[in-house]
């Protein structure tokens, strides 16, 4: 018998044992004219490392999610969605999801609360204008979320988050505003440990083979069929889009669906599902208040400069 790790895991609809989301940050060169703003122009050769996302990779992904029958879920900085309309309107065309991810990858908690909205107003108004709906879910840039960030994202009306790993299963944050679904990944589900090789950006580890990536992923929807949890990839299109990655992403999905008993959703799908049992009180979900800690831990004693 099983033991089971995970000691409270949601009713999945359909009796499904878990639930998948393949959820891709469409940051393009945002990050690129965030951190070399006066460079950018002159990196040309970053540039096309990172326009590979929206020029081959999107439509490659939406293709793939056409063939397999699953829909995506984007998080995509308001001014990647101006920069790159095709890349949306096939993302849209498909039915998948539009999250929020900045206006141009700005962190969250380097900013006043004044921009930090700022930069969620514009962001939506750029989703809005190019899907025709509000964004419903919000991935803060760079797992960066401030201590301001729940209380804006109840402010304009989104239904959940995905920008902590605090757990296994959705759970619900609160803070002075009300409360907000939070759908938690983790930093073994995020492509860039495995593949990113940029010395803009600081990564320079040697690149992993599909197969190696792979191991870690599959591992982790192997636990979370097992013990009931949630999957969630944080994939980036210029990375897992790339010719053998996308390949190998074939073959994840096909392992899955082999597997069975899957509930393959977007995230605002797993948003209100959740809200439902919640609402109902099929399910009672752990709930965390933010910020953790208001101020710094007085020391007890003052460590040496080593
Ligand atoms: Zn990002």
């Amino acid at each position: 018998m099983v033991l089971n790790l995970i000691s409270n895991p949601p009713p999945w609809p359909g009796d499904a044992r878990c639930a998948v989301a393949f959820t891709f940050d469409m940051d393009a060169e945002s990050l690129l004219h965030l951190y070399h703003r006066e460079a950018a122009p002159g990196l040309i050769g970053t540039s096309a490392t990172l326009r590979y996302g929206p020029r081959i990779a999107v439509p490659r992904l939406v293709e793939i999610a056409r063939h397999t029958g699953i829909k995506l879920t984007g998080y995509v900085p308001g001014w990647c969605v101006e920069t790159y309309p095709d890349a949306i309107a096939g993302l849209v065309e498909g039915g998948h999801e539009i999250g929020h991810h900045g206006w141009l990858h700005e962190k969250p908690n380097t900013l006043s609360r004044e921009d930090e909205e700022r930069v969620l107003l514009r962001g939506i108004e750029a989703i809005e204008a190019a899907t025709g709906t509000r964004p419903r879910g919000y991935r803060a840039p760079s797992y960066a979320m401030s201590e301001h960030t729940l209380d804006l994202l109840v402010e304009h009306g989104f239904s959940y988050d995905s920008s902590l790993v605090g757990d296994d299963v959705p759970y619900l944050v609160s803070g002075a505003r009300g409360r907000l679904v939070e759908l938690p990944s983790d930093y073994a589900l995020d492509d860039w440990p495995q593949y990113v090789h940029m010395k803009e950006f600081g990564c320079t580890m040697p690149i992993r083979s599909p197969e190696r990536a792979l191991e870690v992923f599959r591992a982790e929807f192997d636990a979370a069929w097992t013990h009931g949890g949630l999957w969630v990839s944080i994939f980036h299109p210029f990375v897992s889009g790339r010719l053998a990655r996308a390949e190998a992403l074939l073959g994840l999905i096909a392992y899955m669906q082999e597997k069975g008993g899957v509930w393959f959703a977007t995230m605002a799908e797993i948003a209100e599902h959740i809200e439902g049992l919640v609402e109902t009180g099929q399910w009672h979900p752990r709930e965390e208040r933010l910020p953790f800690w208001r101020e710094p831990v007085a020391p007890l004693v003052t460590p040496r400069e080593s």
